[in-house]
């Protein structure tokens, strides 16, 4: 498995050293964040690192299974968990949460595969709402229209 260029070492090494800054990066946090997020937060730490080269990252590892890319409408967020579990997001503040709910039944894609004919590879559930602290913000300040961020 290990794959050793001795010409194309050390941009080979930076990749690795990147990616892994990535997929520690993703795995430091449970709160869903978002490419963007995950960007901010290496760049923290390197300020070399690209924008371009963490969102190629982010892919390459969700496409390895290492992490979970989540595609709510208009924006992707990553996830440490690896294993197919709901989400539920908030329509106004965007933070996406896990739903304690089993929905990770084989049986379900099967039964979508036998009923379609198609071969199902996986699925992702995802409820919209209101979160518990933008709903009792909107509760406390009806006239109050100052953005939290
Ligand atoms: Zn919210
Ligand atoms: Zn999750």
């Amino acid at each position: 498995m290990e794959e050793r260029r001795t010409r194309a070492h050390a941009p080979a090494r930076r990749n690795t050293r990147q990616r892994q800054m990535v997929l520690d990066e993703v795995r430091s946090r449970c709160d869903h964040p978002t490419a963007e997020q995950i960007y901010e937060a290496v760049r923290a730490r390197d300020p070399r690192v690209s924008q371009a080269t963490v969102y190629r990252n982010l892919h390459l590892l969700a496409q390895e299974g290492q992490i979970l890319s989540i595609k709510a409408p208009g924006v992707e967020h990553f996830d440490l968990r690896r294993d197919v579990h709901p989400h539920m997001v908030c329509v106004r503040c965007g933070s996406v949460v896990d739903v304690p709910l089993a929905a990770d039944d084989p049986k379900l894609d099967a039964s979508v595969s036998a009923k379609t004919g198609w071969q199902v590879l996986d699925h992702q559930l995802i409820f919209r709402g209101v979160c518990p602290a933008c709903a009792a913000a909107e509760a406390a300040g009806e006239k109050d229209e100052s953005p939290r961020q």
